[in-house]
């Protein structure tokens, strides 16, 4: 992959970032994964100048409608592309098999029965299992079970023909099952909600989340080379958040870090 797009980097309840979603941008394609809560994804792909006939794949980690509903969207006008013949290219959308069933039942319970002939054809389920390979945007994508208890979730190990290697971990903090999985990885993408400070505050790991200080022991331990920090609360440390961060990573993390703001491009390159 050449860049990697935040589209988003807040948590569910953050209104001054839109919900951590991004884009990875490659030769042979464009790879969503997530969409955010809502028509925001709409938002911030015009505002990256990314039309939705270049998203080529869309993976779904779970069902929370932070990460979800913007999915819906993006399917209600992709189908509109492909009823005026303005979208060559055919949309893959790679969740677990229960999250396609439910996303298929919400467009079907709230899409005009016009957006939904596309579905099935030209907008596709692909159902993922763990350990399952396929590739995307020239790159080959093994999906993870995270071994979530909120509920079923995936994320993926992503290998370009050079070799690089970048995991995503989902949601929540990366389980000791998969540790095997990031390490030694070129670019390792983790949730951190809040600095290791406010954990009295916001007690992460009571929702499934964890802080700066925990992300970045967990993947100097693991040899990490990049990490890539998002999915954060937007209330102690909106307008300091990126210096605030980076500093607490930096403490237990000696590769590079990044806490991109919404719409801050990464390239990934490998060092
Ligand atoms: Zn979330």
């Amino acid at each position: 992959m050449d860049t990697l797009l935040p589209l988003g980097t807040g948590a569910a309840r953050a209104i001054h970032y839109y919900n951590t979603c991004f884009l990875l941008n490659g030769p042979q394609g464009r790879l969503l994964v997530d969409a955010g809560g809502g028509n925001g994804i709409l938002r911030q792909l015009h505002l990256a100048g990314i039309g939705l006939q270049e998203i080529t794949d869309i993976f779904v980690s779970h069902e929370h409608i932070d990460h979800c509903l913007g999915v819906i969207w993006i399917v209600r006008f992709s189908a509109q592309l492909f009823l005026k013949g303005l979208r060559p290219l055919p949309l893959r959308i790679h969740c677990h098999v229960e999250l396609a069933r439910k996303l298929q039942t919400i467009c079907e319970l709230t899409l005009a029965p016009s957006h939904l002939t596309p579905l099935g054809s030209h907008i596709t389920f692909c159902p993922v299992t763990d350990g399952e390979q396929r590739e995307i945007a020239g790159h080959t994508v093994t999906f993870l079970d995270t071994h979530s208890a909120k509920a079923e979730q995936y994320g993926f190990l992503m290998e370009s023909p050079e070799g690089q290697r970048i995991v995503f971990t989902g949601d929540e903090p990366c389980k000791p099952e998969l540790h095997s999985r990031i390490t030694g990885v070129d670019w390792l993408f983790h949730e951190a909600f809040c600095l290791d400070a406010h954990d009295d505050i916001f007690h992460p790991r009571s929702i499934g989340h964890d802080t700066v200080k925990r992300a970045s022991q967990l993947a100097e331990s693991c040899g990490v080379k990049n990490l890539v920090l998002w999915h954060t609360e937007d209330n102690e440390t909106v307008g300091t958040r990126k210096a605030r961060y980076t500093e607490e990573a930096r403490h237990y993390f000696n590769g590079n870090v990044y806490v991109p703001d919404d719409l801050e491009v990464i390239r990934l390159t490998t060092r």
